[in-house]
Protein backbone atom coordinates (compact mmCIF):
# COMPACT_ATOMS: atom_id res chain seq x y z
CA UNK A 1 0.00 0.00 0.00
CA UNK A 2 1.23 3.42 -0.94
CA UNK A 3 -0.08 6.70 0.22
CA UNK A 4 1.27 10.00 -0.31
CA UNK A 5 1.52 12.85 3.04
CA UNK A 6 1.35 16.41 1.29
CA UNK A 7 4.45 18.27 2.73
CA UNK A 8 1.70 20.73 4.93
CA UNK A 9 0.86 18.16 6.63
CA UNK A 10 3.69 16.64 7.99
CA UNK A 11 3.43 19.01 11.26
CA UNK A 12 0.02 17.30 11.89
CA UNK A 13 1.44 14.09 11.25
CA UNK A 14 4.32 14.65 13.44
CA UNK A 15 1.85 15.69 16.28
CA UNK A 16 -0.10 12.46 16.04
CA UNK A 17 3.37 10.79 16.51
CA UNK A 18 3.30 12.59 20.00
CA UNK A 19 0.43 10.94 21.38
CA UNK A 20 1.69 7.16 20.38
CA UNK A 21 4.98 8.63 22.37
CA UNK A 22 8.00 10.26 22.61
CA UNK A 23 9.52 11.01 19.18
CA UNK A 24 13.21 11.22 18.38
CA UNK A 25 14.43 12.97 15.36
CA UNK A 26 17.77 13.87 13.50
CA UNK A 27 18.45 17.42 15.20
CA UNK A 28 21.19 20.01 13.79
CA UNK A 29 23.48 20.47 16.61
CA UNK A 30 26.45 22.36 15.13
CA UNK A 31 27.56 23.29 11.60
CA UNK A 32 27.78 19.34 9.65
CA UNK A 33 27.04 17.72 12.89
CA UNK A 34 23.25 15.91 13.26
CA UNK A 35 22.18 13.85 16.28
CA UNK A 36 18.95 11.91 16.74
CA UNK A 37 17.20 13.19 19.93
CA UNK A 38 14.25 13.84 21.78
CA UNK A 39 11.92 16.44 20.06
CA UNK A 40 8.72 18.69 20.63
CA UNK A 41 8.60 20.41 17.41
CA UNK A 42 8.51 19.78 13.69
CA UNK A 43 10.57 22.57 13.56
CA UNK A 44 13.86 21.20 15.86
CA UNK A 45 13.65 18.44 13.00
CA UNK A 46 16.08 18.43 10.01
CA UNK A 47 14.46 15.39 7.54
CA UNK A 48 17.20 16.45 5.31
CA UNK A 49 20.56 15.88 7.25
CA UNK A 50 23.25 13.47 5.51
CA UNK A 51 23.77 11.46 8.81
CA UNK A 52 24.25 11.70 12.36
CA UNK A 53 27.56 10.76 14.20
CA UNK A 54 26.03 8.28 16.17
CA UNK A 55 23.46 5.69 14.58
CA UNK A 56 20.05 5.09 15.78
CA UNK A 57 21.26 1.48 17.27
CA UNK A 58 22.23 3.75 20.28
CA UNK A 59 18.28 3.52 21.22
CA UNK A 60 18.57 -0.33 21.14
CA UNK A 61 21.78 -1.21 22.33
CA UNK A 62 22.23 1.29 24.95
CA UNK A 63 25.80 2.69 25.20
CA UNK A 64 25.69 2.65 28.58
CA UNK A 65 22.72 0.51 30.88
CA UNK A 66 22.76 -1.05 34.80
CA UNK A 67 21.05 -4.81 33.85
CA UNK A 68 20.40 -5.85 37.55
CA UNK A 69 21.30 -3.98 41.34
CA UNK A 70 21.70 -6.04 44.39
CA UNK A 71 21.51 -5.65 47.99
CA UNK A 72 23.07 -8.42 49.67
CA UNK A 73 21.57 -7.03 53.53
CA UNK A 74 18.40 -6.80 52.27
CA UNK A 75 18.78 -10.10 50.01
CA UNK A 76 17.74 -8.18 47.29
CA UNK A 77 17.96 -8.58 43.77
CA UNK A 78 16.51 -6.04 41.21
CA UNK A 79 16.19 -6.29 37.35
CA UNK A 80 16.29 -2.56 36.13
CA UNK A 81 13.23 -1.67 34.33
CA UNK A 82 14.48 -0.88 30.53
CA UNK A 83 11.52 -1.46 28.42
CA UNK A 84 8.68 1.41 28.54
CA UNK A 85 6.42 2.65 26.48
CA UNK A 86 5.88 3.10 22.23
CA UNK A 87 8.76 5.75 21.23
CA UNK A 88 8.73 6.98 17.55
CA UNK A 89 12.08 7.02 16.13
CA UNK A 90 11.60 9.68 12.64
CA UNK A 91 13.68 10.17 9.91
CA UNK A 92 16.43 6.73 9.88
CA UNK A 93 17.72 6.12 6.74
CA UNK A 94 17.87 2.63 5.00
CA UNK A 95 21.75 1.59 5.72
CA UNK A 96 20.65 2.62 9.47
CA UNK A 97 17.31 0.50 9.23
CA UNK A 98 19.56 -2.59 7.34
CA UNK A 99 22.19 -1.73 10.27
CA UNK A 100 19.61 -2.74 12.65
CA UNK A 101 18.66 -5.89 10.95
CA UNK A 102 22.45 -6.79 11.27
CA UNK A 103 22.24 -6.15 15.43
CA UNK A 104 18.83 -8.24 15.17
CA UNK A 105 20.80 -11.35 13.92
CA UNK A 106 22.77 -10.82 16.63
CA UNK A 107 20.09 -9.99 19.63
CA UNK A 108 17.21 -11.70 18.49
CA UNK A 109 17.96 -14.48 16.36
CA UNK A 110 21.11 -15.83 17.80
CA UNK A 111 21.04 -15.02 21.45
CA UNK A 112 17.60 -13.36 22.50
CA UNK A 113 18.38 -10.41 24.57
CA UNK A 114 15.21 -9.20 26.09
CA UNK A 115 16.17 -5.90 26.34
CA UNK A 116 16.45 -5.42 22.91
CA UNK A 117 13.72 -6.92 21.82
CA UNK A 118 11.31 -4.78 24.11
CA UNK A 119 12.51 -1.76 22.62
CA UNK A 120 12.49 -2.91 19.07
CA UNK A 121 9.00 -4.08 19.67
CA UNK A 122 7.92 -1.03 21.28
CA UNK A 123 9.66 1.41 18.65
CA UNK A 124 7.82 2.56 15.52
CA UNK A 125 10.59 3.47 12.97
CA UNK A 126 9.64 5.84 10.48
CA UNK A 127 12.49 5.88 7.56
CA UNK A 128 12.93 8.61 4.87
CA UNK A 129 14.81 9.14 1.86
CA UNK A 130 18.49 10.38 1.67
CA UNK A 131 20.66 11.94 -0.54
CA UNK A 132 24.62 10.08 -0.89
CA UNK A 133 27.54 12.02 -0.60
CA UNK A 134 31.39 11.35 -1.24
CA UNK A 135 31.48 8.67 1.89
CA UNK A 136 28.29 6.83 1.38
CA UNK A 137 28.72 3.09 -0.44
CA UNK A 138 25.79 1.40 1.21
CA UNK A 139 24.36 0.88 -2.63
CA UNK A 140 27.63 -1.27 -3.30
CA UNK A 141 26.45 -3.40 0.14
CA UNK A 142 22.90 -3.62 -1.25
CA UNK A 143 21.99 -1.29 2.13
CA UNK A 144 20.76 1.73 0.17
CA UNK A 145 17.16 1.08 0.20
CA UNK A 146 14.75 -0.47 3.01
CA UNK A 147 12.69 -3.61 1.93
CA UNK A 148 11.86 -3.97 5.71
CA UNK A 149 12.65 -3.02 9.25
CA UNK A 150 10.14 -0.05 9.36
CA UNK A 151 6.53 0.78 9.77
CA UNK A 152 6.74 3.69 7.50
CA UNK A 153 8.84 5.36 4.83
CA UNK A 154 8.62 8.26 3.61
CA UNK A 155 10.22 9.24 0.07
CA UNK A 156 10.32 12.88 -0.43
CA UNK A 157 8.63 14.14 -3.74
CA UNK A 158 8.03 17.70 -4.64
CA UNK A 159 4.64 17.56 -2.88
CA UNK A 160 5.37 16.12 -0.06
CA UNK A 161 6.46 12.35 0.60
CA UNK A 162 5.96 9.07 -0.75
CA UNK A 163 4.48 7.21 1.54
CA UNK A 164 5.47 2.66 2.06
CA UNK A 165 3.91 1.06 4.59
CA UNK A 166 6.17 -1.41 6.33
CA UNK A 167 4.03 -2.94 9.07
CA UNK A 168 1.10 -3.57 10.51
CA UNK A 169 2.17 -0.78 13.13
CA UNK A 170 2.42 1.51 10.15
CA UNK A 171 -1.19 0.62 8.56
CA UNK A 172 -2.49 1.77 11.73
CA UNK A 173 -0.58 5.14 12.02
CA UNK A 174 -1.94 5.63 8.86
CA UNK A 175 -5.53 4.77 9.74
CA UNK A 176 -5.58 6.88 12.60
CA UNK A 177 -4.17 9.93 10.86
CA UNK A 178 -6.18 9.01 7.60
CA UNK A 179 -7.43 12.47 6.62
CA UNK A 180 -3.89 13.58 6.05
CA UNK A 181 -2.58 11.08 3.60
CA UNK A 182 -3.67 10.82 0.04
CA UNK A 183 -3.75 8.25 -2.46
CA UNK A 184 -0.61 7.65 -4.67
CA UNK A 185 -1.49 9.48 -8.36
CA UNK A 186 0.30 7.75 -11.38
CA UNK A 187 2.47 11.18 -11.40
CA UNK A 188 3.98 10.38 -7.23
CA UNK A 189 4.45 7.06 -8.43
CA UNK A 190 6.75 8.06 -11.40
CA UNK A 191 8.38 10.99 -9.58
CA UNK A 192 9.52 8.21 -6.88
CA UNK A 193 10.63 6.40 -9.23
CA UNK A 194 12.96 8.61 -11.12
CA UNK A 195 13.86 10.01 -7.91
CA UNK A 196 15.28 6.08 -6.99
CA UNK A 197 16.43 5.93 -9.96
CA UNK A 198 18.61 9.52 -10.06
CA UNK A 199 19.72 8.74 -6.03
CA UNK A 200 21.03 5.34 -7.92
CA UNK A 201 23.08 7.17 -10.10
CA UNK A 202 24.50 9.39 -7.14
CA UNK A 203 26.88 7.23 -5.61
CA UNK A 204 30.24 8.24 -5.94
CA UNK A 205 31.96 5.72 -4.22
CA UNK A 206 32.00 2.02 -4.60
CA UNK A 207 33.44 -1.65 -3.34
CA UNK A 208 32.63 -4.32 -5.22
CA UNK A 209 31.74 -6.72 -2.53
CA UNK A 210 31.93 -10.17 -4.80
CA UNK A 211 34.00 -12.75 -2.93
CA UNK A 212 34.91 -10.20 -0.17
CA UNK A 213 35.32 -13.11 2.53
CA UNK A 214 37.66 -15.06 0.55
CA UNK A 215 39.68 -11.92 -0.57
CA UNK A 216 40.19 -10.84 3.25
CA UNK A 217 41.30 -14.42 4.21
CA UNK A 218 43.95 -14.42 1.37
CA UNK A 219 45.00 -11.51 2.78
CA UNK A 220 46.01 -12.51 5.92
CA UNK A 221 49.75 -11.64 5.43
CA UNK A 222 48.90 -8.27 3.24
CA UNK A 223 50.96 -5.33 3.97
CA UNK A 224 48.24 -3.16 4.17
CA UNK A 225 47.95 -4.09 7.75
CA UNK A 226 51.35 -3.04 9.32
CA UNK A 227 51.10 0.15 7.18
CA UNK A 228 47.73 1.43 8.58
CA UNK A 229 47.94 -0.08 12.33
CA UNK A 230 51.20 2.51 12.30
CA UNK A 231 48.83 5.20 11.51
CA UNK A 232 45.85 4.22 13.42
CA UNK A 233 45.25 5.67 16.99
CA UNK A 234 43.56 2.44 18.76
CA UNK A 235 40.67 4.72 19.82
CA UNK A 236 37.97 2.54 18.53
CA UNK A 237 35.68 5.41 17.02
CA UNK A 238 35.28 3.66 14.48
CA UNK A 239 33.43 1.01 16.38
CA UNK A 240 31.46 3.34 18.35
CA UNK A 241 30.12 5.13 14.50
CA UNK A 242 29.12 2.18 13.53
CA UNK A 243 25.65 1.53 12.69
CA UNK A 244 26.16 -2.57 12.87
CA UNK A 245 28.98 -2.93 15.37
CA UNK A 246 27.43 -4.26 19.07
CA UNK A 247 30.10 -5.78 20.94
CA UNK A 248 29.47 -4.80 24.66
CA UNK A 249 31.58 -5.64 28.04
CA UNK A 250 29.90 -6.33 31.45
CA UNK A 251 31.67 -4.74 34.68
CA UNK A 252 30.17 -4.98 38.22
CA UNK A 253 30.05 -2.07 40.24
CA UNK A 254 30.51 -2.51 44.02
CA UNK A 255 29.71 0.22 46.46
CA UNK A 256 32.17 0.77 49.20
CA UNK A 257 30.55 -1.11 51.81
CA UNK A 258 30.86 -4.34 49.30
CA UNK A 259 27.43 -5.25 50.06
CA UNK A 260 25.53 -2.81 47.16
CA UNK A 261 26.16 -2.88 43.73
CA UNK A 262 25.05 -3.11 40.00
CA UNK A 263 25.73 -4.99 37.03
CA UNK A 264 26.25 -2.55 33.79
CA UNK A 265 26.71 -3.45 30.24
CA UNK A 266 28.29 -1.04 28.10
CA UNK A 267 29.37 -0.50 24.14
CA UNK A 268 32.91 -1.91 23.87
CA UNK A 269 34.95 -1.62 21.18
CA UNK A 270 37.39 -4.34 19.35
CA UNK A 271 40.24 -1.66 18.31
CA UNK A 272 40.82 -1.26 22.19
CA UNK A 273 43.99 -2.98 23.92
CA UNK A 274 41.61 -4.67 26.25
CA UNK A 275 38.71 -6.01 24.44
CA UNK A 276 40.96 -9.27 23.72
CA UNK A 277 42.11 -9.58 27.50
CA UNK A 278 40.76 -12.59 29.35
CA UNK A 279 40.64 -13.99 32.80
CA UNK A 280 44.57 -14.95 33.61
CA UNK A 281 45.86 -12.40 31.33
CA UNK A 282 45.85 -13.60 28.42
CA UNK A 283 45.16 -11.03 25.20
CA UNK A 284 44.22 -12.81 22.40
CA UNK A 285 44.94 -9.82 20.03
CA UNK A 286 47.64 -8.15 22.02
CA UNK A 287 48.59 -5.96 18.90
CA UNK A 288 46.89 -3.19 16.74
CA UNK A 289 48.04 -5.33 13.24
CA UNK A 290 45.40 -8.09 14.80
CA UNK A 291 42.86 -5.91 16.17
CA UNK A 292 42.51 -4.06 12.52
CA UNK A 293 42.95 -7.21 10.66
CA UNK A 294 39.75 -8.68 12.93
CA UNK A 295 37.77 -5.16 12.44
CA UNK A 296 38.04 -5.45 8.81
CA UNK A 297 37.52 -9.10 8.15
CA UNK A 298 34.56 -8.92 10.79
CA UNK A 299 33.21 -6.69 8.31
CA UNK A 300 33.98 -8.94 5.13
CA UNK A 301 32.20 -11.58 7.05
CA UNK A 302 28.31 -12.82 6.50
CA UNK A 303 25.99 -13.16 9.50
CA UNK A 304 22.73 -14.90 8.42
CA UNK A 305 23.28 -14.11 4.35
CA UNK A 306 24.51 -9.97 5.84
CA UNK A 307 27.57 -8.20 5.85
CA UNK A 308 28.33 -6.73 8.60
CA UNK A 309 28.70 -3.12 7.14
CA UNK A 310 26.10 -0.96 5.65
CA UNK A 311 28.19 1.24 3.88
CA UNK A 312 27.14 4.36 5.73
CA UNK A 313 30.77 6.04 5.89
CA UNK A 314 30.72 7.12 9.18
CA UNK A 315 34.12 5.09 9.85
CA UNK A 316 36.03 7.00 7.43
CA UNK A 317 34.12 10.28 8.17
CA UNK A 318 35.08 10.06 11.81
CA UNK A 319 38.38 8.46 12.13
CA UNK A 320 40.84 10.91 13.35
CA UNK A 321 43.64 8.97 11.63
CA UNK A 322 41.66 9.55 8.40
CA UNK A 323 41.66 5.83 7.40
CA UNK A 324 39.67 4.89 4.63
CA UNK A 325 37.77 1.90 4.75
CA UNK A 326 37.27 1.72 0.98
CA UNK A 327 40.66 2.34 0.30
CA UNK A 328 41.72 -0.43 2.51
CA UNK A 329 38.73 -3.06 1.12
CA UNK A 330 39.94 -2.24 -2.58
CA UNK A 331 43.91 -2.76 -1.62
CA UNK A 332 42.62 -6.25 -0.39
CA UNK A 333 40.99 -6.82 -3.77
CA UNK A 334 43.93 -5.59 -5.03
CA UNK A 335 42.59 -3.09 -7.06
CA UNK A 336 45.01 0.45 -7.67
S1 LIG B 1 38.73 5.38 14.32
FE1 LIG B 1 40.59 5.29 13.07
S2 LIG B 1 42.24 5.71 14.53
FE2 LIG B 1 40.46 5.16 15.77
S3 LIG B 1 40.65 2.91 16.07
FE3 LIG B 1 39.37 3.23 14.24
S4 LIG B 1 40.81 3.11 12.53
FE4 LIG B 1 42.04 3.46 14.38
S1 LIG C 1 32.09 -0.44 8.76
FE1 LIG C 1 32.13 1.79 8.45
S2 LIG C 1 31.00 2.13 6.53
FE2 LIG C 1 30.52 0.05 7.23
S3 LIG C 1 28.62 0.26 8.41
FE3 LIG C 1 30.34 0.40 9.88
S4 LIG C 1 30.79 2.61 10.05
FE4 LIG C 1 29.50 2.31 8.23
Amino acid sequence: MYKVLPKENLQSLFEGLRKIGDVYAPVKISGLSHDFRKVNSISEVDLEYTRTMIPPKKFFVKPRETLFEFDEEKLQYAEVQNGGGLNVILGMHACDINGLKVIDAAYINENPDKYYMQRRESTLIIGVSCTPDEYCFCRSMGADYAVDGFDLFLHEIGRGYFVRIGSEKGLRVIEENSSLFEDASKEDIEEFKENERRKAESFKLELDISGLQDMLDLAWDHPVWEETAEECFGCGTCNLVCPTCRCYDVADYVELDLKRGERLRRWDSCMLRKHGLVAGGLNFRPTRVERLRNRFNCKGSLVNGLLNCVGCGRCTLYCPAEIDFVKIMKRIRGEP
